[in-house]
C-alpha cells in the first residue's frame, strides 16, 4: 500500500473506532437502566412497609374494640336474664344473690366500656398514622414516577442515539478493505474497545509496551498495516 492510502485506511478506522466507542458507551448506559429502575422502585419497599405496619395496627385494635363490644353486650343479655328471675323468685335470698350478680356484672361492663374508649382513642391515633404513611409514600411515589421517566427519557435517547450510529456504521465500515474490517472487528472485541492506537514514545498506547525497533521503523514508513507485537493493536505513527 502507498503510505497516502495507507494513511486514509488508517483515518477510515479511526472513524469507525470513534463510532464503534460511542455505541459501546451507549450500550454500557443501556444496560444501566433496568438496574437504576430497580433501584428507583427498591426505594419505595420501606415506604411501602410502614402503610401496612400502620393499617395492620389500626385493624388489630378495630378487631379488640369489636371483642370489647361483644363482651359488654353479652353481660347485658345476662343482666336481663338475672333481672327477670329476680321477678320470678319469692325468695328473698335468692332475691338478693341475684341483685348482687346484677351488680358485678354492671361494674364489669363500666371497665369494658373504659377500655372500649381507651381503644377507640387508641385508633383514631393509628388511623392518623395511616394517614401519614400513606402520604408519605405518596410523596415517595411521585419521586420515583419522576425518576422513572427520565430513565425512560433516556433509554428513549439512548436508542435514538445508537439507530443513528448504527446507520452512520454501515457505511463507514463499508469503505474499509475487506481484508482489515476481520481484523479491526477481532481487535475491537478482545482488545476492550480500541482496535487502532497511536504509537507515542516509542510505546504502543494500547498495552503501553515499548515496540521493537523493527516494529516502530515499519509504522513510521506506513507502507503495510503494523500491529503491536506484544497486544496486536493496529499500530499508527505519532
Ligand atoms: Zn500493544
Amino acid at each position: 500500500m502507498h503510505v497516502v492510502s495507507m494513511l486514509s485506511a488508517i483515518k477510515d478506522l479511526l472513524i469507525l473506532q470513534e463510532r464503534d466507542q460511542k455505541l459501546l458507551s451507549i450500550a454500557r448506559d443501556f444496560e444501566k437502566i433496568p438496574k437504576d429502575e430497580e433501584r428507583a422502585k427498591g426505594l419505595l419497599s420501606g415506604d411501602q412497609a410502614l402503610v401496612a405496619q400502620a393499617i395492620d395496627s389500626l385493624r388489630q385494635c378495630e378487631v379488640a374494640t369489636k371483642k370489647i363490644e361483644l363482651d359488654i353486650a353479652t353481660r347485658h343479655n345476662t343482666i336481663a336474664r338475672l333481672k327477670q328471675q329476680q321477678f320470678e323468685t319469692r325468695k328473698n335470698e335468692e332475691y338478693t344473690a341475684l341483685g348482687n350478680e346484677v351488680i358485678r356484672y354492671e361494674k364489669e361492663i363500666d371497665a369494658l366500656e373504659t377500655q372500649e374508649l381507651e381503644f377507640m382513642e387508641q385508633a383514631d391515633g393509628l388511623r392518623q398514622k395511616v394517614k401519614e404513611a400513606e402520604a408519605k409514600l405518596a410523596h415517595s411515589q411521585a419521586l420515583v414516577n419522576e425518576d422513572l421517566k427520565d430513565l425512560s427519557a433516556k433509554k428513549e435517547q439512548l436508542l435514538l442515539r445508537r439507530n443513528e450510529l448504527s446507520q452512520d456504521r454501515v457505511s463507514l465500515a463499508a469503505a474499509i478493505d475487506a481484508e482489515v474490517l476481520p481484523l479491526y472487528e477481532r481487535l475491537m472485541k478482545t482488545k476492550n474497545g480500541t482496535a487502532v492506537v497511536q504509537v507515542t514514545n516509542g510505546l504502543c498506547s494500547g498495552c503501553h509496551m515499548k515496540l521493537v525497533p523493527t516494529t516502530l521503523v515499519k509504522v513510521m514508513a506506513s507502507q503495510e498495516l503494523t500491529q503491536c507485537e506484544n497486544c496486536g493493536r493496529v499500530l499508527y505513527p505519532e
